[in-house]
């Protein structure tokens, strides 16, 4: 039986068992939610969407009017979509991120109508990181990884990994400062940052490896910024978050 349309405050149409779990999330009775995709608890799904076979959504997710999410695509807890944003397959959004309404996700590098590349091989891997925000309007060129709490501002063309906390903005998007988990633009003063709407604090990692061949992204690579940087990262320091101790943590 599908599972479209039902809302969790509909009666049961059966007394199959799958109408226990369908309580624990909203699906507006405009949208199509294919059979064998999954739906964490406390989703909502606006109208006129269309979630495909093999899709995994995670709990507490909100989906505006008019998103589309392909086969087999994987997207966390507390992720909110705005309206009219196609999630293709290839594109994988963690936790907490937000994507604006009408930005644009793409999945293939090289398209050609009459040279179809229309299978999982390919289609480019692009992953959202925990916490990422991306602005009304941007487009995330397929390929790409946007960093932890990295702020990706309305109308910006994204074509390179961008670092944690980047601020990018801009066709082809540049980093042009860093922003606070808490989405505000961070000042430095020296090494250091305080944000003023939370206070949360950050600090400059310099990186040691720069005008020499990057290391970035090697897990095995002796320089502590591999996961905080990418070699696009136009400036020698990455961004980590200080806690009442000094260290990284959240
Ligand atoms: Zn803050």
């Amino acid at each position: 039986m599908r599972e479209s349309g039902r809302r969790p405050n509909s009666p049961p149409a059966s007394a199959d068992v799958k109408d226990h779990f369908v309580k624990d999330y909203f699906v507006h009775e405009s949208s199509f939610v294919d059979d064998g995709a999954v739906i964490g608890k406390g989703t909502k799904i606006w109208h006129f969407c269309h979630v495909m076979s093999g899709a995994q959504i995670g709990e507490n997710c909100t989906l505006g009017q008019n998103v589309f999410v392909a086969r087999n695509v994987k997207i966390g807890n507390n992720v909110k979509i705005q309206n009219n944003v196609s999630v293709y397959e290839g594109v994988i959004i963690e936790d907490d991120v937000f994507c604006g309404p009408s930005m644009v996700f793409t999945n293939v590098k090289t398209p050609r109508s009459a040279f179809p590349r229309n299978t999982r091989d390919d289609y480019a891997v692009t992953l959202v990181k925990r916490g990422a925000s991306i602005g009304a309007n941007a487009t995330v060129v397929c390929g790409v990884t946007i960093g932890e709490w990295a702020f990706v501002a309305a109308g910006a063309v994204v074509t390179k990994d961008v670092p944690p906390y980047a601020l990018v903005a801009g066709v082809p998007g540049r980093i042009i400062g860093w922003a606070c988990e808490c989405g505000i633009p961070l000042k430095f003063e020296g090494d250091t940052a305080v944000c003023r709407e939370c206070g949360r604090e950050y600090e400059k990692r310099e990186c040691e490896n720069r005008g020499e061949q990057c290391d970035l992204g090697n897990p095995e690579a002796p320089c502590d910024l591999r996961n905080l940087c990418n070699p696009y990262n136009p400036f020698n320091f990455a961004i980590v978050r200080k806690t009442a101790s000094g260290r990284r943590g959240r």
